[in-house]
């Protein structure tokens, strides 16, 4: 390691928690949610590996995203689902990105977009089942469907999902998750009414908590996400023999001892209690260690874990090593599996009252992946 830090992402993991999530879907297909850098993971190695596991399909939020899979040689099938107005149609068209509509107006733009490129868009029309972000609210879905048939017919947009997202599949038992059923089966009967519904037309609904934990939810296809990298959807309920992907690793800057009464990093919110060795860990907030992570996330160094000592600065935070035998070079891990007695995650997201989620995908562009068992046993930098 020749950098300050690396985030190494263990690949095989991916492999693996993609099998399991497989085998947990049933029948169902499994289309792999990459969006965000593969929650941090880096995008084209993460997503080939996920594809590798077993998923058939990939998703992003962005089509810039999805562009950016086919520039790196994905040929799999991709769907955006966040599109805004004036985006680049034409363009996702031509590289056969699937797109999410929710409302008319944006339906409309998909199809001058596939007259233009004289060959028909395919779209999975979103419906809002209870979770009121994107998609169409029942009272407006009958509107979207009877436009997506007229389109049909005018052979500029073919219909090939029809889907939804849960609020609350993380909060077992929670009730809208069985309303949100409800009111989805409700949206495919009207599509199918409509003749918009059939065994070509893939129905998606389960994210990565409801694909582990609500068979009644995984219809034709699940779209999994944060289990895909190891990371419990479910928290509560255990690890479901996830592995863990990434270990964000850095290598002390510098060691150097220090009195009594030290006054450590901006606000001196760590004072020395005694004569002591300080070490200086090189990621800071804009590497996504939240400057929230001051006096409170642990990081392991020498074998033993050590609390971030006073404020996370931009770059760099520094650490308490006390009489220790650790000097610059050594390696700090801040989180990773968990099996050399590094915290997880999971420890760091409920230590600042956060998501794995976010833990991960706030790494920065500054820290590199490095990607490991790309197939067997050999290691590249992304
Ligand atoms: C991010 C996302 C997912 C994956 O969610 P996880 O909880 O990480 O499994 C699925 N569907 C949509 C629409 C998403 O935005």
């Amino acid at each position: 390691m020749a950098t300050p830090a690396e985030a190494r992402v263990d690949l095989a993991a991916v492999r693996h928690n993609v099998a399991l999530l497989k085998e947990r879907a049933g029948g169902a297909e499994l289309m792999g949610a990459v969006k965000a850098d593969a929650y941090g993971h880096g995008l084209a190695p993460t997503s080939r590996a996920v594809l590798e596991g077993g998923a058939s399909r990939l998703g992003t939020a962005f089509i810039g995203e999805a562009l950016d899979l086919r520039a790196a040689g994905v040929t799999a099938p991709i769907l955006s689902w966040l599109i805004t107005p004036g985006e680049p149609l034409d363009e996702a068209l031509a590289a056969g990105v699937e797109l999410s509509a929710a409302d008319v107006r944006l339906l409309d733009e998909i199809a001058a977009a596939a007259r233009r490129a004289g060959r028909p868009a395919q779209v999975h029309l979103e419906a809002d089942t209870g979770m009121s972000r994107g998609g169409a609210p029942l009272a407006a879905w009958p509107e979207l469907l009877t436009r997506a048939r007229e389109l049909r017919a005018e052979g500029v947009v073919e219909v090939v999902g029809l889907w939804s997202h849960f609020a609350c599949a993380d909060i077992p038992g929670h009730p809208s998750i069985d309303r949100q059923l409800e009111t989805y089966r409700t949206a495919l009967k009207l599509a199918e009414q409509a003749g918009l519904a059939g065994s070509h037309v893939i129905r998606h609904l389960a994210n990565s908590a409801a694909a582990m934990t609500l068979p009644d939810a995984r219809f034709d296809l699940v779209r999994c996400g944060i289990a895909m990298y190891g990371l419990s959807p479910i928290p509560e309920q255990g690890d479901f023999g996830l592995r863990p992907a990434m270990t964000l690793v850095a290598r002390i800057a510098q060691a150097k001892r220090v009195t009594e009464s030290s006054g450590v990093s901006y606000g001196h919110l760590y004072v020395t209690d005694r004569e002591t060795t300080l070490g200086l860990v090189p990621l800071g907030y804009a590497d996504g260690i939240l400057r929230h992570a001051t006096g409170r996330a642990e990081v392991l160094a020498g074998g033993r874990r050590r609390v971030i000592a006073g404020r996370v600065c931009m770059d760099q935070f520094v650490i308490d090593m006390g009489d220790d035998p650790l000097a610059a070079g050594d390696e700090v891990v801040l989180f990773g599996p968990g099996d050399r007695g590094e915290p997880t995650a999971q420890e760091w997201a409920d230590t600042l009252g956060t998501i794995t989620h976010e833990i991960v995908t706030r790494i920065g562009a500054r820290v590199p992946r490095v990607h490991q068992n790309v197939t067997q046993g050999i290691s590249q930098r992304a």
